[in-house]
């Protein structure tokens, strides 16, 4: 008995079991990747940056999905919903039988459990959105058809646009040189998943700059707004780079910037 009372007290005096603590998880910033979305659910050029994917009994997933110019979702549901944080750039929301919804940084959008639905960039600017989503017994999504240009609206946009920038500036000197302006350079170098269209704007946008290219530069502070960045990181940009660029280079380059922010709201 002695025995089994020492064995007791020593045991009363050991700290608690400890029950595994869970632990709290920071996936940091630049750690993750992003890969490109599958082509049978998507329009165009996605990538996709999970965020967090649920573990155990947790049921929500965040993943941050940015959308090259034109791309989009197949039509889709959620079985318990989904809400969508726009992070960059503009785009585009549509319920099955409502209007065209224009979204932009900044704006969340709601979508109720089992409406049919798609979401994506519009089809002169990149977006990028956060979706948070619920899974119903381990499914977060049933994918539908692809959403057509028709549906999306792309052949009307582009009709209204006209002849695209390349060939207005070129086409009637150079005409293969729009083409491989349109087809190589925007169509397949811009498009490449390997990069966002924000960070492509922001590096172009830079060695313009460095190179006193104002004719150039021009349009593409334009089209970097367009592609998310903001007036303040343009500026950003052209400060950082008169340090390494040259003091001239990013004079001239602020005044391409006044002109091209004056012209935008
Ligand atoms: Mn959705």
């Amino acid at each position: 008995m002695k025995h089994f009372a020492a064995a007791a007290l020593a045991l009363s005096m050991l700290p608690p079991m400890a029950a595994a603590e869970p632990e709290l998880q920071i996936s940091r910033a630049g750690t993750r990747t992003a890969n490109s979305a599958p082509a049978q659910n998507f329009t165009g050029s996605v990538r996709v940056e999970m965020l967090y994917t649920p573990a155990g009994p947790e049921r929500t997933s965040a993943g941050s999905v940015s959308f090259a110019a034109g791309a989009r979702t197949a039509w889709h549901t959620h079985p318990l919903g989904q809400t969508l944080i726009v992070t960059a750039g503009g785009g585009r929301v549509q319920r099955l039988g409502g209007p065209i919804e224009e979204i932009k940084a900044g704006d969340v959008v709601h979508i109720p459990p089992g409406m049919k639905h798609w979401h994506g960039a519009a089809p002169t600017s990149a977006m990028t959105h956060i979706a948070i989503t619920e899974a119903l017994d381990g499914k977060a999504m049933d994918w539908l058809e692809q959403v057509s240009d028709a549906q999306y609206g792309a052949s009307q946009a582009a009709a209204a646009a006209g002849p695209s920038q390349a060939q207005r500036l070129l086409g009637d000197v150079a005409p293969k040189l729009a083409q491989l302006t349109d087809d190589v350079l925007f169509g397949d170098v811009w498009a490449r998943p390997g990069l966002s269209p924000r960070d492509r704007s922001l590096i172009t946008v830079s060695a313009l700059i460095a190179m006193n290219r104002p004719d150039q530069l021009r349009s593409h502070m334009s089209r970097a707004l367009d592609n998310g960045l903001s007036k303040d990181e343009l500026a950003e940009a052209l400060t950082h780079l008169a340090f390494y660029a040259g003091w001239p280079n990013a004079v001239t380059a602020t005044g391409v910037a006044r002109e091209v922010f004056a012209t935008r709201p």
